[in-house]
């Protein structure tokens, strides 16, 4: 299977965004897909252009409506394996609303976040994930903001699957991503993806100098939440690896009335002239 296309990538060279792409093609054949098995849904950002560097389905959405797009994709077609992505500004600023509520909600789908802490494609401003005191065009004395916490947020909203990873890792985000694919529910990764070109700060020296890895801890439980959280703020958000996975909570899509069986796509939706039109006085 491959899950290669002949596009090439226009992102900068050395971007964290190429081992994301290469993750998940990994990934997709590692758990068995078939190219037309996959939808990829993306925002807009330099990270929105991978839903076209993959061969499967894609969806290059509005700014950070990924989420409501893949949503929909995967309550219309069950079958279908379906995976969000986009950058930090993406997901946590515009998108925040659509991220906390897809994550409680809880639908079978995988949702990457390429958080490089800072907006590349419209050339350098301070994010959401952007630390106190980053320097941009848009924070000239520095940003005097707090920057936000998307693991805290994620496991405060109810996930199911908490990850983090590091374009570096290639092999650990390839493993985390097929996890997430695998999870029956809404798998979060968090994938730090330097941004070479506009981000001097979060490189990937510097990551590699701060990131605690939870192989490193010993006796570490993924399924304490608890202790998820707390290792969480004591890394600063700076681990990687599988932080929390509940497997006993039944996605969303199981448990909406009519769609337990199969998604729209697969349900014979034809209705008689007469229920139509008694259909259709209702909203007249
Ligand atoms: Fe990657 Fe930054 Fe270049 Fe965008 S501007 S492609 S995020 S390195």
């Amino acid at each position: 299977k491959d899950f290669r296309n002949n596009i090439k990538p226009n992102w900068c060279p050395g971007c964290g965004d190429f081992s994301i792409q290469a993750a998940i093609q990994r990934a997709s054949a590692n758990v068995g897909l078939e190219p037309e098995q996959l939808a990829i849904v993306s925002g807009i950002g330099c990270s929105g252009r991978i839903s076209g560097y993959i061969n499967a389905y894609g969806f290059h959405g509005v700014h950070g409506r990924s989420l409501p797009i893949a949503q929909g994709l995967k309550m219309a077609n069950r079958e279908l394996t379906v995976l969000a992505a986009g950058g930090d500004g993406d997901g946590f600023a515009i998108g925040m609303g659509h991220t906390v509520h897809a994550i409680r909600r809880n639908i079978d789908l995988t949702y990457i976040v390429m958080d490089n802490q800072i907006y590349g494609l419209t050339k350098g401003q301070t994010s959401p994930r952007s630390s106190e005191g980053f320097k941009t065009k848009s924070t000239p004395a520095g940003s005097i903001e707090t920057a936000l916490s998307p693991l805290e947020v994620a496991l405060a909203a109810g996930a199911t699957f908490v990850a983090q990873s590091f374009s570096s890792n290639l092999k650990q985000l390839t493993a985390l991503i097929e996890a997430g694919m695998q999870h029956k529910g809404f798998a979060f990764i968090n994938v730090f993806s330097p941004c070479v070109t506009f981000n001097k700060v979060n490189t990937y020296d510097w990551f590699k100098e701060n990131i605690v890895d939870l192989e490193e801890i010993p006796d570490y439980d993924p399924s304490n939440r608890v202790m998820a959280m707390t290792k969480i703020m004591e890394t600063n958000g700076l681990l990687t690896g599988l932080i929390y996975q509940n497997t006993s909570k039944t996605s969303y899509e199981n448990l909406v009335p009519g769609f337990k069986e199969e998604g729209l796509a697969k349900q014979n939706l034809k209705i008689s002239q007469e229920d139509f039109n008694k259909l259709v006085s209702e909203f007249i």
